[in-house]
């Protein structure tokens, strides 16, 4: 959603956000776009509507209201078949003690963002990008304030560590990241976006995020392929055939829902799911 934004004339600094009230049709067309492409799951544009990400552009009192639109944007793309996972971008650095926040104030800003999202008609919420397990057991439990039966899936970012193995950044491995958010009540546990990454990287963490899950579903989106700069400008190096490729091993590890973050286009996405909707007919 992001880059499809930038493309579409979005500064880097600027809030995307505030598009959902200023650009509305756009954002929808965007949604429509992915929903065409043959996604069921369709990620709000929310991933800076927290509190805390919005007051950096001056919108904090519009919380609310930018979140609701962000749902109802989704919601009107994907119809009755369609799920709109209600998105909440990584909040980590403001827990203590690297933050300032106590569990219980990050925890009620948290909620006011998951109210609002589920306003709109978000089915799931989606604590994305996320770093420090103990920030995303927070994400849950403000999930599980707003509604007991909302699906709640937690997505941790990897980069490679040192010694070879996957760490966030925040230094937490699959295993704890999957223990933690699973005890707190998470229904859906994986990955996303990451530093660094290969395809195979994420077919790795895929696998390990299986055996780890004890048999609850398990989502990957990569970024398509490595980040590379091209004029000054970042762009992600996999075609969609390889991301279609890409998404055919994650099924192969396990992996029960596969997706797209940074540098996903529609077309890779219309790939991925082309190979999605044979592995499910067969199966
Ligand atoms: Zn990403």
């Amino acid at each position: 959603m992001g880059m499809q934004l930038m493309e579409r004339g979005l500064p880097p600094e600027a809030s995307g956000v505030l598009w959902n009230a200023k650009r509305y049709e756009e954002v929808g067309s965007i949604h429509m776009a992915y929903r065409m492409a043959g996604c069921d799951l369709l990620t709000t544009n929310s991933y800076g509507g927290s509190e805390f990400e919005l007051s950096k552009h001056g919108l904090s009192d519009r919380m609310a209201e930018l979140n609701r639109a962000a749902a109802e944007a989704a919601r009107s793309a994907a119809g009755a078949d369609g799920w709109v996972l209600g998105d909440v971008g990584p909040f980590g650095d403001v827990l203590r003690p690297q933050g300032e926040l106590t569990a219980d104030e990050l925890r009620e800003v948290i909620e006011a963002q998951i109210d609002a999202l589920l306003d709109g008609g978000a089915d799931a919420v989606l604590l994305e990008t996320m770093s420090d397990p103990a920030a995303a057991v927070v994400g849950v439990e403000a999930a599980r304030n707003c509604s007991s039966e909302v699906l709640v899936i937690v997505s941790y970012a990897f980069e490679l560590s040192g010694a070879g193995g996957y760490r966030t950044m925040t230094g937490a491995s699959v295993e704890e990241g999957v223990k933690r958010v699973l005890d707190a009540g998470a229904d859906v546990v994986g990955a996303n976006c990451g530093m660094d990454l290969d395809l195979d990287d994420y077919a790795i963490l895929g696998r390990r995020f299986v055996a780890a899950a004890g048999g609850k579903p398990v989502i990957v989106q990569p970024n398509a392929g490595a980040r590379i700069q091209v004029n000054g400008k970042d762009v992600y190096d996999a075609s969609p055939e390889q991301m279609a490729e890409a998404a055919r091993r994650l099924l192969e590890e396990g992996v029960r829902i596969v997706g797209g973050c940074c540098g996903t286009t529609p077309e890779h996405l219309a790939a991925m799911s082309q190979v999605v909707r044979a592995a499910s007919s067969a199966a």
